[in-house]
């Protein structure tokens, strides 16, 4: 059935994907000096933020991606005090680890400004916290400003970013990582967006290779549902700087206060338990 105008579709050549969403209409459109940005009201998923044609958020599903790119890496370290998040300039992500009371500083360092600002307009749930006094909000390049970061200065390192295209790309390498290593603390983790475990499973063998080559101790991989992203099973993958196990601190309490959609222990466990042929791949990388 071929779509008209009055769909919004991503087709992605490479995987042989395409995803589509009714809408309703285009309501903003802009080049920035990174990117092209749009913003769509959907029938049926609120509203959609593209970049470069790339789905990024929807009003309707964001929160799946938002808590399971936070919560998982959080819960997994004993006192996450200081984090950064890389990219996330729609600001869901740092909503998110701002509701760990043991967060005491959270920095946003993002390349685009625009994307901010836009949230602010379309997805301002998103953009709740911005204002909490904990939070700094830093426009630049990731890769320059872990260039910079003070070593042993962090606990968690979330990467939100676009796919290793264009500006993104650096953030996807060894040479990227070994400032994010120096950056953390012991015991300090890394958290990246890791694509698809269907369309993308050469990719993260070679990110968490990378991983490894810059000296982190472990790498694991955590997956969840992301329906507007392709094929709609997505990924984050967790660098260890030390070995051993990761701290699961699942206390009911803490978990229910988190007040989240998606997330929760059972979700967090299942979330690490890791398909045949992706451990087998990881296992072979
Ligand atoms: N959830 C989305 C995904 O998985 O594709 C990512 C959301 S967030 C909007 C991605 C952000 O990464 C974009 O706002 C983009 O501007 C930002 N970004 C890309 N490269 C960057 C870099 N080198 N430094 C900082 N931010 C970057």
């Amino acid at each position: 059935m071929a779509l008209d105008e009055s769909w919004f579709t991503e087709t992605v050549d490479k995987t042989g994907t395409a995803f589509s969403l009714k809408l309703g209409e285009r309501v903003h459109a802009e080049k920035t000096p990174y990117q092209e940005i749009a913003i769509y009201r959907t029938a049926s998923f609120g509203y959609l933020m593209t970049i470069d044609g790339c789905t990024m958020v929807s009003t309707r599903d964001n929160f799946l991606y938002h808590e399971m790119m936070s919560h998982p890496a959080l819960h997994s370290h004993p006192d996450p005090r200081d984090v950064v998040i890389v990219g996330g300039g729609d600001c869901g992500t740092l909503r998110e680890v701002l509701k760990h009371p043991q967060v005491r500083r959270a920095v946003q360092v993002e390349i685009d400004e625009r994307v901010t600002r836009l949230s602010e307009q379309y997805f301002p749930e998103l953009c709740a916290s911005n204002g909490d006094p904990r939070a700094t909000l830093y426009f630049g390049d990731g890769i320059a400003w872990m260039k910079q970061a003070p070593a042993a200065s962090l606990d968690l390192v979330i990467i939100d970013s676009t796919d290793p295209v264009g500006p993104a790309e650096g953030l996807f390498g060894r040479k990227f990582y070994v400032d994010c290593l120096q950056a953390l603390r012991p015991g300090g983790l890394l958290v990246q967006q890791s694509e698809s475990p269907l369309l993308h499973l050469e990719l993260i063998v070679d990110m968490h290779r990378a991983m490894r080559q810059a000296g982190f101790a472990q790498t694991r991989l955590l997956h969840f549902p992301q329906p507007i992203y392709p094929s709609g099973w997505w990924s984050a993958s967790i660098a260890q700087k030390t070995a051993g196990g990761l701290a699961q601190r699942l206390e009911p309490a803490a978990i229910a206060a988190l007040d989240t959609r998606y997330y929760n222990a059972q979700t967090h466990a299942a979330a690490f338990a890791v398909p045949n042929f992706v451990a087998q791949a990881l296992a072979a990388g």
